[in-house]
């Protein structure tokens, strides 16, 4: 039997803003009164800014002493992150309750992580809560971001800004040998990429991998983002795999962005 989806719906105040890096932002909230972690290591909510009802999806990146830190990366343009380069603290946002995706196999003897600024977060939680040899790569648009965890990041350079070249470099990566577990997040066409690419070419087990498309590079600004929540919860329900409910996922965001929803 399946756990329903916790659809509750909280609130917080911004109680910290910092700048970490020249497209980052650190966002720490306080007073969310009955939240709680759901301890997966990528877990994430759905984020809703003053004046707005659109929402997007920001990792977990810490939940310490009832304070949630999510890290914002800047882009060109976008309702986030237009917000996030205001002097938010005070502001009450919206905030879902959190999910997460990560499920490392009872075998795994390694994990490769990769992503690009966006999956950072993440990428450094999951290594830091992580007792197995970890090796993680991070895309960016800037130099890398030093003191930002203690996690060995190898950095890679971004083609352009806004923009990722992820998918070809992961082609490019040797594995480590024995049984592991891939995770990913980027741009979607990279990740639905890379999907092919463990499935068809690596001939990997989809329990092996979860690779997640975070953000969409064609389709132009959102105008209402896809909630991955009911997706993922719908999926799980109908006995999918991780890799099938991203796929799910993508095609909800690509029909969207075509005007098909
Ligand atoms: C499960 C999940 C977890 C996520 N965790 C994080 C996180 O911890 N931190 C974080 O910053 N983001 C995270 N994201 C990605 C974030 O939700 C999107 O990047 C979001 O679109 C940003 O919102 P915005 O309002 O700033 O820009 P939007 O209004 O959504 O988009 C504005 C423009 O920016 C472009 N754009 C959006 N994202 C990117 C990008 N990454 N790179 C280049 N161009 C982009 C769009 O294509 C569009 O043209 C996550 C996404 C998911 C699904």
């Amino acid at each position: 039997m399946n756990a329903r989806p916790d659809t509750r719906a909280f609130s917080g105040t911004v109680s910290a803003r910092e700048v970490l890096g020249d497209h980052l932002v650190r966002i720490t909230l306080t007073g969310i009164d009955g939240f709680a972690s759901t301890g997966v290591p990528d877990e994430w909510v759905a984020l809703t800014v003053p004046g707005q009802f659109q929402t997007r999806y920001y990792t977990v990146r810490s939940w310490v002493e009832d304070a949630l830190v999510l890290d914002v990366v800047i882009h060109d343009a976008g309702l986030v992150t237009e917000w996030a380069q205001t002097d938010c603290v005070g502001d009450v946002v919206g905030l879902s309750a959190p999910k997460g995706s990560f499920d490392l196999p009872l075998d795994a003897q390694w994990v490769v992580l990769v992503g690009d600024l966006t999956g950072l977060p993440a990428i450094t939680r999951i290594g830091e809560t992580l007792d197995l040899p970890v090796r993680a790569y991070v895309e960016t648009p800037d130099h890398p971001l030093s003191g930002y965890t203690d996690l060995p990041i190898t950095w890679v350079d971004a083609p352009g800004a806004e923009q990722s070249g992820l998918a070809e470099f992961v082609r490019g990566l040797e594995w480590p040998d024995g049984a592991g577990y891939f995770w990913m997040a980027g741009e979607s066409a990279q990740m639905r990429d890379i999907r092919r690419h463990v499935r068809q070419d690596l001939g990997w087990a989809s329990t092996a991998y979860d690779v997640m498309g975070y953000w969409s590079g064609s389709r132009g600004r959102q105008r209402r983002a896809v909630d991955p929540g009911p997706i993922y919860a719908a999926g799980k329900a109908a006995g999918k795999s991780d890799e099938q409910i991203w796929d799910d996922y993508d095609k909800a965001r690509g029909a969207q962005s075509e005007g098909r929803t």
